[in-house]
């Protein structure tokens, strides 16, 4: 009896399994972490390939299946299996990760892995084809938003290969893909949290041109407090160093995580609401944008005109977030930055 709540759909194809094995470009010297091992199907393969699999698998029956299904091979020593939740046990090191997930925790798991630390070289992870879609997204695609910003920041990603739901069983209701991840080390010289901050602001309506978006009053607000804030302490121009687990968590919250966080900590929540569904416009937080506005009071007249300079300067007053590629947001945020103008 397979469960469906841990997303139990087992790869039954072997050209499947071996086709995913050979474009991760596994290594007789790799030390791979597999998430979600199950029965092992993918997990026999990528023994016969590396030094060392480390598993990290939730269900103690599929601990207990798949220890047996290695004991009295020439595999058993190579196998290292940890029994309990992806999400909360501290990941090992490793050189690959090669992984069939449950779908329910893509995103937080791809942020889970941008910010493990040694950098590993690459990650081969099968998703919901739509996940895998958005994650890959460029400027001007459909599903292009914060999740494939944040993820292209962090990593260059590719989309390997489309598996119909006919090669699981039992079969779920959608079709996935394998998608290669390939953090990128060293990680751009951004401040996450800056970069964050102001993702969050373009994507809050990813149709909507900068120009209008950076006039809304609660937009204003913040930045015009942060501004006198960063003139206070003589912020350095990219505002500093950042704790990257911190900050990657971050930007793996929604909206709606990010206000119950800010709230659990006494703060103000974000102005914006992050997107998690099919790619459409992000939401304002209507209640966080409302006490926003409330606490910090209006922005004058003259920082306006300083933020919609900066725009101008930039030449990406009429554009929207739905067509900019990393490196406008990149440009903007140092324009912004040396302006002394933060998202922090
Ligand atoms: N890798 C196998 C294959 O390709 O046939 C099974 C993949 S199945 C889609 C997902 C596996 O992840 C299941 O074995 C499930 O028990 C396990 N799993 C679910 N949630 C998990 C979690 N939070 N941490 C670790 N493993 C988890």
């Amino acid at each position: 009896e397979f469960h469906k709540s841990k997303g139990q759909h087992i790869l039954k194809n072997p050209l499947v399994v071996q086709s995913i094995v050979d474009k991760a470009g596994v290594k007789s010297t790799d030390v791979v972490l597999e998430i979600g091992p199950g029965t092992g199907n993918l997990t026999m393969k990528l023994l016969e390939r590396c030094k060392k699999v480390i598993a990290v698998e939730l269900d103690p029956r599929m601990v207990l299946e798949l220890t047996r299904r290695v004991q009295g091979t020439p595999y058993q020593n190579q196998l290292q299996i940890i029994h309990g939740d992806v999400m909360k046990v501290a990941l090992p090191y490793f050189d690959i990760c090669v992984a069939n997930i449950p779908y329910q925790i893509s995103s937080p798991l791809t942020f889970k892995l941008l910010s493990h630390r040694p950098c590993f070289r690459a990650a081969v992870i099968m998703y919901q084809h739509e996940f895998a879609m958005r994650l890959v997204a460029k400027a001007g695609d459909p599903s292009y938003s914060r999740l494939a910003v944040n993820t292209q920041l962090l990593a260059r990603v590719h989309h390997l290969l489309k598996v119909g739901r006919n090669n699981f069983r039992p079969p779920p209701k959608v079709d996935s893909s394998v998608v290669r991840i390939e953090p990128r080390n060293p990680p751009p010289p951004v401040n996450l949290l800056e970069w964050d901050g102001l993702v969050r602001i373009c994507f809050g309506r990813k149709n909507k041109t900068l120009g209008a978006l950076f006039r809304q009053g609660n937009t204003l607000a913040l930045l015009e407090q942060n501004y006198a804030v960063a003139q206070a302490l003589h912020r350095a121009a990219d505002g500093g160093e950042v704790d990257l687990v911190a900050a990657v968590n971050r930007m793996a919250m929604d909206a709606e995580a990010q206000l119950a966080a800010a709230a659990a900590a006494g703060g103000g929540g974000s102005d914006d609401e992050m997107e998690e569904g099919g790619g459409e416009d992000e939401e304002v937080a209507a209640a966080g944008g409302g006490s926003a506005r409330k606490r910090r009071g209006k922005a004058s007249e003259g920082f306006k005109e300083q933020v919609l300079e900066v725009l101008e300067r930039s030449g990406l007053l009429e554009r929207r977030a739905s067509k900019m590629s990393q490196d406008d947001f990149l440009g903007l945020l140092a324009t912004f930055n040396q302006a002394g103008i933060h998202f922090v």
